[in-house]
């Protein structure tokens, strides 16, 4: 008998299983529109001219490959702080936040988990329903009993606001609240800026813990824009944490690039936080990579660069936006009326209203792949699908 031998199959991962299952696909029409990757018109993965630019520089000025620090670059750690809490919170200055280098969001997630339950053993972890796929296993794999907020309303298409605030004035103190800071996965439904407060609200009576999942700034209505939300918990949450990711926004997926950021209640308690947080990073991985975080400090350190930055994620938001409207038409065009929520969504993705059968249909009969939840990326859409995936869309609806 093996070591293994009792090991089971797991199911395999449902956006990648997708994706395997496009590549297989033979139909010359097909279009994936199920994993969350921003597209260009042309149906490309971008290479940001920014990203270019600065791999170009670190290209002429070759370095040895030295280890980082636990914690990652100094100075990326210092660029990501000020873009996401803005370079003059009182916050900053006032040594309360701390910031690592993480393996992505996913990483950053993680390490805020792993944290988290050094600290709060007992605490259960909420999530929005529905949510992104990973957060329900990442906390539950970090030891967590993961329970759910309710969030999407199918009937309004938007968010049950007065259902979400019952949930969590209905936690226990201590609970960890994973929110979409922006650009909410999967549904592309974000909260009001009162509405936040009304979350924050909660938060601070309930003394609940706010971890703030930001994979997605600049996508919904700009980076100063989207900021606003963790601007908004800085100013009245005393402790509180941000996952960071730019795998969208500069389009590095394949590199890994994100940040955690810690809010604490003085820069000692910072400093006590840190050294933990350098624990959990020395037991996992050691330290983290160079060049994803080396490219994005480049970039967030020029003011030439980092003005193209802004140009080019500019781009993509509006490009997503357009395509949207263009959804809609095609759909109207096909003869579907009363889809106009698509355009009121924001982000990578929309919650199409789709069932699973219909989400089955649309794969199986038309190469249209989309999740079985009815999510579909519309930042894979273009000029050259978007008329194909409106007509496939209203034959599985007839
Ligand atoms: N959080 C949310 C809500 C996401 O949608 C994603 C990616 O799809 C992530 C985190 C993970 O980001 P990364 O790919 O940088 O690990």
């Amino acid at each position: 008998m093996s070591l293994f031998s009792g090991v089971e199959q797991a199911p395999p991962d449902a956006i990648l299983g997708l994706t395997e299952q496009f590549k297989a696909d033979t139909n010359p029409r097909k279009v994936n529109l199920g994993v969350g990757v921003y597209q260009d018109a042309n149906g490309k993965l971008p290479l940001l001219r920014c990203v270019e630019a600065a791999e170009q520089r670190m290209v002429a000025t070759p370095t040895a490959k030295g280890y980082q620090a636990i914690d990652g670059l100094p100075t990326y750690d210092t660029e990501v702080k000020e873009l996401v809490f803005g370079a003059g919170s009182p916050l900053l200055a006032a040594g309360r936040v701390i910031t690592a280098q993480a393996l992505g969001g996913t990483g950053a997630l993680k390490l805020g988990a792993d944290l988290l339950r050094q600290v709060s053993p007992e605490a259960k972890v909420l999530i929005s329903n529905p949510s992104w796929e990973n957060h329900q296993a990442l906390f539950t794999r970090a030891g967590f009993t993961v329970e759910k907020y309710r969030y999407y309303d199918a009937q309004t298409k938007g968010v049950d606001v007065d259902g979400m605030i019952a949930d969590l004035r209905a936690a226990a103190p201590g609970t960890i609240v994973v929110l979409h800071a922006c650009c909410h996965n999967p549904t592309g439904y974000d909260l009001a800026p009162a509405d936040w407060q009304r979350v924050i609200d909660a938060v601070v009576d309930g003394h609940l813990t706010a971890f703030l999942d930001m994979a997605y700034q600049g996508f919904a209505q700009g980076i100063e824009e989207d900021g606003a939300v963790v601007r908004a918990f800085a100013e009245r949450v005393g402790s509180f944490l941000v996952s960071t990711s730019f795998s969208k926004s500069f389009s590095l997926y394949g590199e890994r690039v994100g940040a955690l950021s810690v809010v604490c209640a003085d820069a000692a308690e910072a400093a006590r936080v840190l050294s933990q947080l350098k624990i959990v990073i020395r037991t996992n991985y050691s330290n983290p990579p160079t060049h994803g975080a080396a490219i994005v400090e480049t970039v967030l350190g020029d003011p030439e660069l980092r003005a193209q930055w802004v140009e080019e994620l500019g781009q993509m938001r509006d490009r997503i936006k357009q395509m949207r409207t263009a959804l809609v038409e095609g759909l109207v065009a096909a003869g579907v009326q009363g889809r106009e929520y698509i355009t009121d969504q924001v982000g990578m993705f929309s919650f199409s209203g789709l069932t699973k059968e219909q989400m089955q249909r649309l794969r199986s009969e038309y190469a249209v792949y989309g999740t079985d939840t009815g999510r579909i990326c519309v930042a894979a859409l273009n000029e050259g699908n978007i008329a194909y995936v409106s007509e496939s869309i209203a034959a599985v609806l007839k």
